[in-house]
């Protein structure tokens, strides 16, 4: 009889997502104080190495012993597209066969970079194409820290005198980060780490659609900024739009966030209220007035973004004549308004327009796809 023997083998532990603190217990339990941490922190994040070789003021037993358990492994990047404007996007293998997407975009002496934080998104948004694509899972800390230390590496920021690309993070991409609390702050905390990106926290932007009990937690773990994916003036408009409204309206999600900027501890802080034109749908003076009706206590400004048509959307893009009309309702009444130029388009970096590829378990995007063919079906009969 020929004896089988089993190989256990244990996976490795992903040091890139970790937060300064968990790294410091992953050190504890190695026997060694958190210098070390923030020695292995620098190398990863500040140096872009992922080779515990090349971790010089690690002693070498160490360095033997981290190889044997741990790993720095980012995403791998399918695909680095770049646009005429400057934009540059990736599209980001993620395991299980996921594709998600990021995208940097330069402005000046700004560079931001939109994170996304769940492969597709479960809240289906009707103006959103991510959540055409259904929803598969959360991305590990790993996965989302990784897209802003791909995107810094594309750029040599992490080399000695590197230069400074990535200045702004939103949290904006493919997904709602409030469903992926834990990951999201953690990653947050990374960027905002001296030790590692030093991305002063006025520069690192939350956008919710509005989690609302979610948000209430995040206040006591952080403080950046925030911003409030609105895009409807009153409750019957919003519950169409987005869907998560009708579990928690309007009233609510504001005194929740109105609670969130009160909390910081400098309280000149405002948040954005995002707003996505749609053409004949949300873009009338009556929605304006209203808008600016809402928004009369709370510290704001207001950012206007002309919708991205894409494929299974009959949505249109906001005409310039009702854009500038909308504005500048909101300008009169004091508010400061800012309209979010379309960037990337040649890429289909624009906002709102990140699918990436979801291997959908919500089914979703198959009932989208079937719903279209039946339409062009019936149009052509
Ligand atoms: S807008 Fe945001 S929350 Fe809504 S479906 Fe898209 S990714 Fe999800």
């Amino acid at each position: 009889m020929t004896a089988t023997v089993e190989t256990v083998q244990t996976e490795k532990v992903n040091l890139l997502g970790l937060s300064v603190d968990k790294l410091a217990d992953f050190f504890a339990g190695l026997g060694e104080k958190r210098f070390r941490a923030v020695q292995v922190l620098k190398w990863i994040h500040q140096n872009g190495v992922d080779d515990f070789e090349q971790m010089t003021n690690v002693s070498k037993a160490m360095r033997a012993k981290l190889s044997e358990i741990a790993e720095v492994r980012a995403p791998k990047v399918l695909k680095q597209m770049d646009s005429a404007d400057g934009t540059r996007k990736w599209l980001i293998e993620v395991t299980g066969g996921n594709v998600i997407e990021t995208v940097y975009i330069p402005d000046g002496d700004r560079g931001t970079l939109c994170v996304s934080s769940q492969v597709g998104c479960s809240l289906d948004c009707s103006f959103c194409a991510t959540g055409k694509q259904g929803f598969n899972r959360d991305l590990t800390a790993a996965e989302i820290i990784g897209q802003v230390w791909i995107a810094c590496k594309s750029f040599g920021q992490l080399q000695p005198n590197g230069p400074r690309k990535v200045t702004n993070v939103v949290m904006m991409g493919m997904g709602e980060p409030l469903l992926n609390f834990d990951n999201v702050v953690d990653s947050m905390n990374l960027m905002m780490e001296d030790n590692a990106y030093g991305i002063s926290k006025r520069r690192v932007t939350l956008s919710t659609s509005g989690v609302v009990p979610a948000l209430d937690r995040l206040a006591e773990v952080t403080d950046v900024s925030l911003a409030i994916s609105l895009h409807a003036p009153n409750d019957e408009l919003r519950n169409e739009l987005v869907p998560i409204n009708k579990k928690y309206p309007i009233a609510m999600l504001l005194d929740s966030a109105q609670r969130y900027i009160e909390n910081m501890p400098d309280n000149h802080r405002k948040m954005t209220i995002e707003y996505t034109m749609i053409r004949e749908v949300n873009d009338r003076p009556e929605h304006a007035e209203q808008l600016a009706e809402l928004l009369r206590d709370v510290p704001v400004k207001i950012n206007l973004i002309p919708f991205n048509p894409f494929e299974l959307s009959d949505y249109q893009r906001v005409s310039n004549n009702a854009l500038r009309r909308f504005q500048q309702i909101l300008l009169d009444k004091g508010y400061t308004v800012t309209v979010r130029t379309t960037r990337g388009d040649d890429i289909d970096a624009a906002c709102g327009q990140l699918a990436g590829q979801v291997n959908d378990r919500t089914r979703r995007s198959e009932r989208y796809r079937n719903a279209e063919r039946a339409v062009r079906i019936v149009g052509q009969a």
